[in-house]
């Protein structure tokens, strides 16, 4: 396979093979944008690479003709003495991962072609500043030597020239500094800085390769559950200069701002500086506005470019460019990362403008996002009387509340504990990504709304405020200091408003959304900002376009009436246990600690007033829509006291032991189980407890009957849980039928109800077929059959070992959280083609957890279920995911 491809090659479509910027800097080529030449190196050759250690064959001569090339159009050769050509090698995956790989700059200069590049550019500094940085770079990027060597070193060097700038080192001091970073990499990396231009292009380009799997992209790539194996590709461009003087520079930009979506001019840029430079927040920048007054000409292109860009790729941009005396560069373009927020709210004014449809608009946010806008806010009440410590930028919304902590690995160690923090630093970089994931928010005193920082916070849907430059932060004494002289330590809590970009002492309480307001129908969508428009019409669009119904997992009145208000179209899991909690344990004790027929019957008599409120509630509120109640589940221990406790309290009181007690004990060991999740639960508890489902059915019945007689609409649905075979079911179904009957009879009023299954264990959907015939639905219960199919216990496994196997890559993400589609989804095939085979019109929906995740919902939507089910405030992100699902 074509191994290297020319910029005038590729295409924005090609991001599998070139990486998202080899494609798009080709695209940006083809359309005629200024763009340095160059070629990019395959992903393909990326993974031979990983896979055997050595280049793909055919590579080297193809890197040869492409660099021959670019040499020709140059005019010059790479590392050619007199004038050099240099080059940058560039990292580029197919999903962005801002600043997780490597990149290597200036390469071509050595000892020679420094004298060259000088000449060239009649500016000695330049040559000697751009030789120290290919050293620095090539000796930690490429060599692995420590990075802090030659941090300490530039600061020795700028400490003895009595500055803190780098830009007062001249070339004198730059060259002595070229012989102490070569000397450091002589004696760190045993070997000497290879002066051979084409041996440091070659070496380069194999530390891109390898740096994808450097351990924070690893953990990054986790994190954003971007697969293992797809590596990146490489891009070799013709290096432009960004520190050629203060009539060069070198910035960031988004085409709309990336927090609010408005349209604007958003970004940063630093004269006399390298790319490195801004991203990683190492001097302070200038807002982009400034550029205006700097370089009206190249201020002018910019934004005509960035017009063109967005109108070229319909969306919202980020870009990366240098001006190298006054001639604009575009090194980098992609569909720029935003807020959740800004992601519907820019998805709308496209629609406005005209520049993507209805659908289009539904693709462009996601379930996830919708999550994250229905996240609480600082009550502004309450804000206003805290004590503000000051405000930086809003780099990432959200209120974040926590102990600061000033290092990654302090905030591991915390949030390890349960402990909310705050991460504080100075500036971030890629090594502080495990504290970042780690922390409810981050704050940082330096860098703009580009800067590291901001952007993974925001990749990350975390709360991040930057560049609050008035603190003074220093994290070696673990403290920092806000204006006034307020000092905070490690430990002290704060609260950061990413909306805002306010900083305050102390905790602030949260308050509800406005997004949420608006689903609750607490505020109407005319009423409400931009974004609850958005959110408005979005939702519409997706209810318009979605096959899948959503119900809500809901179990009182309040919760089900909830979800109704969230757009739940009926409720799909109504568990009854937690109605034998709470006082009414004292029946169930006596339930299970009868004697008698009689002693059974008075306890079930007991329960069965109580049940029959609770589900007249629960009807009323969902009245009109189905109600799908299943008869309890958990094994009936769980309502007894724990084995333990009850043992010592007997023992304790040795001889005068309250009777009652000792009746519980005994009953609380006979029904102690090893596997309780395997044990005496679900159907089988409705087979071995007699009259105990035949309580709840008519608990429901006449719940249903009062309803009708109140003029109400009820329309219940009764589950049958942990069925295993059609046997199971048929025994329960006739029982229940025969108390419908009963009811029906004695109140005149005849509320059908459908009676149905959960399908929770392997055998039950593998034996589906059969299972049709008893059941009028189904219900997909993949909690229960995650855990039967594994053979994970749901209660344990999260803990002890998926942490290892998410590192193994055994899966990308828990089967818990999404639905495993191979194994898991695979039974659930089955059971959707069996079961519709035996029964055409049987009613099928999902009740676990996965109900409510994006991934999952798309999966249910593509085997053909009615119906997802979930958690109340789950409702509407499954909503969304349902519409597009469908588009
Ligand atoms: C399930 O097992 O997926 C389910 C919904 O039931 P529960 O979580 O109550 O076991
Ligand atoms: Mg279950």
């Amino acid at each position: 396979p074509k191994l290297v491809y020319d910029f005038t090659e590729g295409n924005k479509d090609l991001r599998d093979l070139l990486g998202g910027k080899g494609a798009n800097l080709a695209e940006m080529t083809n359309l005629g944008l200024p763009v340095p030449p160059g070629f990019t190196i395959t992903t393909e050759a990326c993974r031979y690479y990983l896979e055997h250690g050595e280049l793909p064959g055919g590579l080297a001569e193809e890197i040869d003709r492409h660099l021959s090339a670019l040499e020709r159009a140059m005019g010059k050769r790479l590392g050619q003495p007199d004038d050099p050509l240099l080059v940058s090698v560039r990292s580029g995956a197919r999903f962005s991962m801002p600043g997780m790989m490597e990149t290597v700059l200036n390469i071509g200069l050595n000892d020679e072609s420094v004298a060259g590049l000088a000449a060239q550019a009649g500016d000695e500094r330049f040559a000697w500043d751009s030789y120290r940085r290919l050293v620095q770079m090539f000796g930690k990027t490429v060599l692995g030597v420590d990075g802090d060597l030659f941090e300490d070193a530039l600061e020795a060097a700028k400490k003895a020239k009595g500055t803190d700038q780098d830009t007062d080192l001249d070339a004198a001091d730059l060259r002595g500094l070229v012989g102490t970073f070569k000397q450091i990499v002589r004696e760190h990396a045993g070997r000497d800085f290879p002066t051979d231009p084409r041996e440091q292009l070659d070496l380069a380009i194999k530390a891109v390769f390898t740096s994808w799997n450097a351990p924070r992209a690893v953990l990054y790539r986790r994190q954003e559950r971007i697969p293992a194996d797809l590596g990146t590709a490489v891009n070799v461009v013709a290096m432009v200069f960004g520190n050629m003087g203060m009539d060069s520079g070198t910035g960031v930009a988004f085409t709309r701002d990336p927090a609010t979506g408005r349209q604007g001019v958003y970004g940063d840029y630093l004269q006399n500086a390298q790319g490195e430079d801004v991203v990683a927040g190492i001097r302070n920048t200038v807002p982009l506005t400034e550029l205006e007054r700097l370089d009206p000409r190249s201020y002018a292109e910019l934004l005509r470019i960035m017009e063109t860009l967005e109108n070229h790729y319909r969306d919202m941009c980020d870009i990366e460019f240098t001006i190298e005396r006054g001639k604009l560069w575009m090194l980098q373009t992609r569909v720029g990362k935003r807020t959740a927020a800004a992601a519907f709210r820019i998805a709308c004014q496209l629609l406005d403008q005209g520049l993507i449809d209805e659908d289009e608009a539904v693709a462009r946010v996601t379930g996830d996002q919708l999550a994250q806008l229905m996240f609480p806010r600082f009550d502004a009440a309450q804000a206003d009387g805290s004590k503000l410590l000051t405000t930086g930028m809003n780099a990432s919304p959200g209120a974040a509340v926590g102990k600061a902590v000033f290092s990654s690995e302090r905030a591991v160690e915390l949030a390890g504990q349960g402990q909310d923090v705050i991460l504080v630093r100075r500036e971030t970089n890629p090594d502080d990504l495990a504290g970042m994931v780690a922390a409810r928010g981050v704050l940082t005193s330096r860098g703009g709304k580009t800067s590291h920082a901001a952007v993974v916070a925001r990749g990350m849907g975390k709360t991040c405020v930057c560049g609050a430059e008035e603190l003074d932060v220093d994290v070696r004494a673990a403290r920092f200091t806000a204006p006034g002289g307020v000092t905070v330590q490690e430990g002290e809590t704060i609260s950061i408003d990413g909306t805002t970009g306010r900083v305050y002492l102390g905790e602030v309480p949260v308050e509800d959304s406005p997004v949420v307001r608006y689903f609750e129908g607490a505020l109407d969508p005319g009423e409400g900002d931009e974004l609850v428009q958005a959110v408005h019409r979005i939702m519409r669009h997706a209810d318009a376009r979605a096959r899948l119904g959503v119900r809500a997992n809901a179990d009182t009145p309040e919760d089900a009436a909830r979800a109704r208000r969230f757009g739940a179209r009926g409720i799909g899991l109504c568990r009854t246990e937690h109605m034998f909690l709470g006082d009414r344990r004292r029946l169930v004790e006596q339930l299970i600690l009868a004697e008698t027929d009689d002693e059974r019957r008075t306890a079930l008599a007991a329960l069965e007033p109580l049940q029959r409120a609770d589900f007249e509630g629960i009807l009323e509120a969902m009245d009109g829509l189905p109600v799908t109640i299943r008869l309890i589940d958990p094994p009936l221990h769980e309502f007894l006291p724990d084995l333990t406790e009850l043992a010592v309290k007997v023992a304790l009181a040795g001889g005068d032991a309250d009777p009652r007690d000792r009746k519980l004990l005994e009953a609380v060991r006979r029904l102690h189980e090893q596997n309780p999740m395997l044990g005496l639960r679900g159907v089988r508890l409705g087979l071995v407890i007699p009259g105990l489902f035949a309580m709840q059915v008519r608990a429901i019945a006449h719940a249903a009957a009062r309803r009708v007689a109140a003029g109400g609409d009820p329309r219940p649905e009764i589950m049958i849980p942990l069925v295993g075979a059609v046997q199971e079911l048929e025994a329960v179904r006739d029982e229940a039928r025969g108390v419908l009957a009963e009811v029906r009879e004695e109140t005149g009023v005849d509320v059908p109800a459908l009676i149905g299954t959960m399908i929770e264990l392997p055998r039950a959907a593998l034996t589906a077929g059969q299972i049709a015939e008893a059941a009028e639905f189904f219900s997909f219960g993949t909690n229960d059959l995650t855990q039967t199919t594994w053979g994970f216990s749901r209660d344990d496994v999260e803990a002890a070992f998926f942490g290892r196997y998410l590192e193994l890559g055994v899966f990308g993400v828990s089967p818990f959280e999404t639905l495993d589609r191979e194994g898991v989804g695979r039974l659930v095939r089955i059971a959707v083609e069996e079961g519709r085979a035996t029964r055409p019109d049987l009613k099928l929906g999902i009740c676990g957890e996965h109900g409510g995740d994006p991934e999952s919902v798309h999966f249910c939507h593509e085997v053909g279920l009615d119906y997802v089910s979930c958690s109340p405030f789950r409702v509407p992100v499954a909503r969304l995911e349902a519409g597009r699902a469908a588009i």
